[in-house]
């Protein structure tokens, strides 16, 4: 599985990035702790990154989508990631198509999360005000004024994806809002629903199969059957194909087999 979890800062996606990692074993890639650790690190991309950070701006696309790249090369994201901080921009956002297209892989869903901008200045306030009370660390970025310009940067770069995944019909909204459990269900919820439609082999639909298989309506599974249930990124790749059979050109298979009976 491949999600992308878009919302502001303070929007909880780290908090539900963590229950997806657990819940389904996908990696997190988060760009902010990437070029965290690159500026830690004092790499010439942390060196790049440093300061636009500080001041609460966007790095440059071509810097993000290089090391997401790098990242999702890596053996572990294979099983599935969840993207956490990226795309931010649109320019971003094609990069990940053709960075996807390129390696074969597709997204199953982007999950909005949608929260309410004075409550979410609110709830990263207090959070701030309990880390310093705490003694802990905070973020360099992370306090009130520049809050507000991160803020802005969403608005103005980050929103626009909105309607570029609604476009592309990935897009699921959640209410950020509600508490944290509630909106790890409502996530649950939508990617059952997203999964039912990538891999279309739910217990349900197995029943009437089962069903029509003992009554010997169904016999063995052809070779292409074979072929495409052993693969179900594959399967769902080629199911629009197949419901746009009425007007598609009959398989090469099918031509070749009506030219034997002529013969
Ligand atoms: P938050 O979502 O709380 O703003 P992040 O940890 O995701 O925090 O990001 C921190 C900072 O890292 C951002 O303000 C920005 O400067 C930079 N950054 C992270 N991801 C991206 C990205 N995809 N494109 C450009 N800059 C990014």
């Amino acid at each position: 599985m491949r999600l992308i979890l878009l919302g502001p800062p303070g929007a909880g996606k780290g908090t539900q990035a963590q229950h997806l990692v657990a819940k389904y074993g996908l990696v997190q890639l988060s760009t902010g702790d990437m070029l965290r650790t690159a500026v830690k690190a004092g790499t010439p991309i942390g060196r790049q990154a440093q300061d636009i950070m500080a001041q609460g701006a966007l790095v440059p696309d071509d810097v993000v989508v290089s090391i997401v790249e790098q990242r999702i090369e890596q053996p572990d994201a294979r099983k599935g990631f969840i993207l956490d901080g990226f795309p931010r921009t649109e320019p971003q956002a094609e990069a990940l198509d053709r960075m996807l297209a390129k390696h074969g892989l597709a997204l199953d869903a982007v999950i909005e999360l949608k929260v309410d901008e004075v409550a979410l200045i609110r709830r990263i306030e207090s959070r701030i005000a309990e880390m310093t009370a705490r003694g802990e660390t905070l973020r360099p970025d992370d306090n009130p004024e520049l809050l507000h310009r991160r803020l802005a940067a969403y608005r103005a770069q980050t929103e626009p994806l909105i309607a570029y995944y609604q476009r592309h019909g990935m897009l699921r909204t959640v209410d950020g809002m509600a508490p944290i459990p509630d909106v790890a269900r409502q996530i649950e919820q939508a990617l059952s629903g997203s999964e039912a439609l990538a891999r279309p082999a739910p217990a349900a639909k197995a029943k009437p199969r089962a069903v029509a298989k003992k009554a010997g309506k169904i016999g063995k599974k052809s070779k292409t059957q074979r072929k495409t249930s052993r693969n179900p990124a594959q399967t769902a790749r080629r199911r629009p194909a197949a419901k746009r059979r009425p007007n598609a050109k009959p398989e090469v298979g099918a031509k070749a087999r009506r030219r034997n009976r002529r013969r």
